[in-house]
């Protein structure tokens, strides 16, 4: 038998057939495997750097899950292009395009003055912005979740 001729991977088969009761068992752990490794890399990026790449994306998407508005028929490809964009650190607010030219991070400013222009400060606290503010959004992760997400980034283009 193949067994007894010591072959590596069919012992690590037969493993996986003593281990599991089936092979979506086994992909189902595999698949939370990833998303707790993936949680604690990030939940260190949060901790070194909240502002930081990985840092603003965890606290956005702390579940790691594939957001709603995905799901929504309605939404222009453009829009959800956007909203991605923004989600993932792919945008051109200052603290990001500061990084392609090499410019120090507090020296990153947003137009409206020494404020370095991160997500946060755009959506919470720049002044140029107030006028499209979302007054009931307290935190990042339910600003990505809010139907007027779209239309108020479409609207931070204005002071890029
Ligand atoms: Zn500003």
């Amino acid at each position: 038998m193949a067994i007894d001729m010591n072959n590596p991977y069919i012992r690590h088969y037969c493993k996986l057939v003593r281990e599991y009761s089936s092979p979506g068992q086994l992909q189902r752990e595999i698949i939370l495997d990833f998303i707790h490794k993936t949680q604690r890399t990030f939940q260190h990026q949060l901790d070194d750097d909240p502002y930081g790449k990985l840092g603003t994306y965890y606290r956005i998407n702390p579940e790691l899950r594939r957001p709603k508005f995905t799901e929504v028929a309605m939404l222009y490809e453009s829009d959800r292009l956007t909203l991605t964009q923004y989600r993932t650190g792919s945008h051109s607010l200052r603290i990001e395009s500061g990084r392609w030219t090499r410019i120090a991070r507090e020296d990153r400013h947003c137009k409206c003055g020494p404020n370095v222009q991160t997500i946060d400060h755009v959506i919470f606290d720049c002044p140029l912005m107030e006028q499209y503010r979302l007054n009931d959004i307290i935190n990042i992760h339910d600003f990505f979740h809010h139907d007027g997400a779209v239309l108020f980034i479409n609207h931070s283009k204005l002071i890029l």
